[in-house]
């Protein structure tokens, strides 16, 4: 046995809290493993630092730099995991359970530094582009931008997940520039503490930018205000309860709950006995009530049934339950670990007699379970429970009761239409699966499922080799369901991030969006130089800084030497007959060509500081060039992105982006794209 720890909290720059408070107990075998504090926090001082210390600290650095310290803290905690799992194991997870809550947060670090990298910035605004003409003349145009919202985080998480909670929520605020006050939920709270310790050793977090409080966090809600947000995981109740509080609500605090929900599996009624389906719609029902002892916010507590295969389900759902080894993770053969705490197995066991009350349990409850090891009697086991609701369309308990632990109901249904209803009983999920080989069931069952799930799996054999499975939030994927489900949005990629920032509309001339946006707009002033753009290095290059090319007349040999050169003979090129009947009445040139002629316009041919052209975004080809016709390209410095990297041969570089507009002897656009380039720095 290792000694118990005090916990601290981790505010104002240092830890603290030194009087012992509550205990908590191993969940294996019931050893004290921490004690919390019993000394109280000024949650003045916590928010203040956030506000007065942490805030500026983050925006001394910019998208790009906050993108790099996320993913040197993912390698700094990783390279430290092993302390993290022996911790882990205390919460009654096995090696797997703590992979996903470690691993998973640690991989979601990564995932939004490679996002803020990639997608975000430099500098600390965002343009929602693209700016639009809001008068005749274009004088006049809006856009959006998003910022930093210059409050704090509060983040409220569950006991399941004491690291990839506070992970995934962390990683997207903290990119956004948003300072975070983590609050784990006690039971587990000596994980997150000793996680939020390595972060404070890493010494990669700006002072005020990340702070933990153990324990409750008496009166803090009653002090964010309206620029602060307020993040939430956990029950139903809490989150009713806290969404509510009058400072919340008075000064529009947002407020993103992920709270419980009934989330289901179908197996589609076209999948037979002797289908893959089938066996992987039971594989998955078994894995989700048995990875993390169910203790998933995702977890499938519903499995939906034709109820003319559901003998043949509870057969071969039980056969594998059968074969689940409880026990302490650390004994040899142990498939499944213990529920968080013995508060938890109180509850479960609760939630299950109210389940089993007019339903049946067919698997499991209790009966004979003899988890393993040293002191598992007094650790939170809990035995796999399979119960089985007959009537489901009638019986309320499994669309309502929620038991966290290693249980799940089946529930039989006579046609598709009624197994999609009784998965809308669950009023709102985080997750639903649906198990059919038949894309028309998919397209069907997913288009009605989707108004109250926040995200689907439709599984089959193709999908199953790679699939994620039912229970894994992505962090490029949304996580978080309507109603029931706390009505919240976490992960989603850059969504997450964005939830962290202000969105305004601004209006003004182009010349000034540009000014404000850091990007060109079309209109706005541009800078002619005798050098020509592509010669400077990512330094030099000033966002603004345009080329307006020498013209050049499109000929009937061009088109043809085109055509020859790429094959393309489409008819539209090459048919006089066909073309003058076309919508265009004449022979027009290969839109491709324009392309390559606005480059053979603007491009700067000697060896310069342009390293290469990685892609073209939002082409468009606006008008026909037909022969006769004049075209030139105008070249303007649109976006710099300095992503403070290196190239191959050590020197760096950044990304610009470049506006092209391709005009006619008339002036009107015929073809309009941004140009991404890697320039080299001076340096
Ligand atoms: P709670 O809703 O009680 O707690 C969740 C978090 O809220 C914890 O950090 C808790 O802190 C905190 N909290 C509770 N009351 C307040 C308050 N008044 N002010 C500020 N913070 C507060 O959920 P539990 O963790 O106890 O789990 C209960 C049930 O919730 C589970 O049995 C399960 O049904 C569901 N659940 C759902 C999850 C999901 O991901 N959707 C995850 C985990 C649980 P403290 O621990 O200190 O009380």
């Amino acid at each position: 046995m290792t000694h118990p720890t005090q916990l601290q909290s981790y505010v104002g720059g240092r830890f603290v809290g030194t009087r012992r408070g509550a205990t908590l107990a191993s969940a294996v075998n019931g050893e004290p493993v921490a004690y919390v504090h019993e000394d109280s926090l000024d949650f003045g001082e916590v928010l203040d630092h956030a506000h007065r210390v942490g805030i500026p600290a983050l925006l001394a650095l910019d998208f790009q730099q906050r993108a790099a310290r996320l993913k040197a803290l993912a390698k700094y905690l990783v390279e430290r995991k092993d302390a993290l799992y022996a911790i882990s194991a205390q919460t009654g997870a096995t090696r797997a359970d703590s992979w996903i809550d470690i691993e998973g947060g640690t991989g979601t670090l990564f995932a939004y530094s490679s996002l803020g990298s990639n997608e975000l910035p430099s500098g600390n605004l965002v343009h929602e582009g693209p700016a639009m003409p809001l008068s005749k003349t274009g004088g006049f145009a809006g856009t959006h931008i998003l910022v930093p919202r210059r409050g704090a985080a509060v983040h409220i998480n569950a006991f399941n997940f004491p690291i990839w909670g506070a992970l995934e929520k962390f990683a997207p605020s903290f990119l956004a520039g948003m300072p975070c006050i983590v609050k784990p939920a006690t039971a587990t709270s000596y994980l997150t503490e000793a996680m939020v310790r390595l972060c404070v050793e890493s010494g990669l977090l700006p002072e005020g930018s990340l702070q933990l409080v153990i324990g409750s966090t008496g009166d803090l809600l009653d002090r964010v205000r309206g620029q602060d947000v307020v993040t939430f995981t956990g029950s139903a109740d809490t989150a009713a309860k806290l969404r509510t509080r009058p400072n919340l609500v008075l000064n529009s605090v947002p407020f993103n709950a992920e709270a419980d929900s009934l989330n289901c599996a179908i197996l589609s009624d076209d999948v037979l006995p002797d289908d893959p389906e089938f066996d992987l719609f039971v594989k998955e029902v078994a894995r989700e009530m048995t990875v993390k002892a169910g203790q998933k916010c995702t977890a499938i507590r519903r499995a939906i049934v034709p109820r003319r295969h559901l003998a043949a389900v509870t057969e071969r759902l039980s056969a594998r339950l059968a074969k689940v080894v409880v026990g302490d993770p650390s004994v040899d053969g142990v498939t499944m670990g213990a529920l968080a705490s013995r508060d938890q197995q109180r509850d479960v066991a609760e939630r299950v007699a109210q389940l089993a009350h007019g339903n049946q349990i067919v698997w499991g409850g209790g009966a004979g379970f003899a988890p393993r090891g040293t002191g598992a009697d007094q650790g939170a086991f809990f035995a796999p429970t399979l119960l089985l609701c007959e009537h489901p369309g009638m019986d309320a308990a499994a669309h309502d009761i929620e038991a966290f632990g290693p249980v799940s109901t089946l529930l039989p249904y006579d046609d598709f239409d009624g197994a999609l209803a009784l998965a809308e009983r669950g009023r709102g999920s985080l997750v639903g699966t649906l198990v059919t080989h038949d894309p028309a069931r998919a397209a069907y069952g997913v288009a009605r499922l989707a108004a109250l799930h926040g995200r689907l799996l439709v599984l089959d054999r193709d999908a199953a080799p790679e699939s994620t499975g039912h229970g894994s939030p992505l962090p490029l994927l949304k996580h978080g369901g309507p109603g029931r489900a706390g009505g919240g949005e976490e992960l989603g990629g850059l969504r997450a991030v964005k939830h962290y920032l202000q969105r305004a509309a601004v209006q003004g001339s182009p010349t000034m969006l540009a000014a404000v946006t850091g990007e060109h707009v079309r209109g706005a002033a541009v800078r002619e130089s005798s050098v020509h753009p592509f010669r400077h290095h990512f330094e030099d290059l000033r966002v603004g800084d345009s080329l307006l090319t020498h013209r050049r007349t499109v000929s009937e040999a061009d088109i043809v030497a085109f055509g020859g050169l790429s094959g393309d003979y489409f008819y539209m090129h090459f048919d006089e007959i066909a073309a003058k009947a076309s919508v265009f009445g004449k022979r027009i040139a290969h839109g491709y060509f324009v392309l390559s002629a606005a480059a053979g316009l603007f491009v700067s041919p000697g060896e310069g500081p342009v390293l290469a052209n990685y892609g073209l975004d939002t082409l468009r080809f606006v008008k026909p060039v037909g022969i006769g016709d004049t075209i030139r390209a105008r070249l303007t410095c649109k976006r710099k992105i300095d992503r403070n990297k290196l190239g191959a041969d050590g020197r760096g570089q950044g990304v610009v982006a470049w506006d092209v507009e391709v005009t006619n002897q008339d002036g009107e656009l015929v073809a309009s794209y941004d140009i991404l380039t890697l320039v080299a720095k001076r340096g």
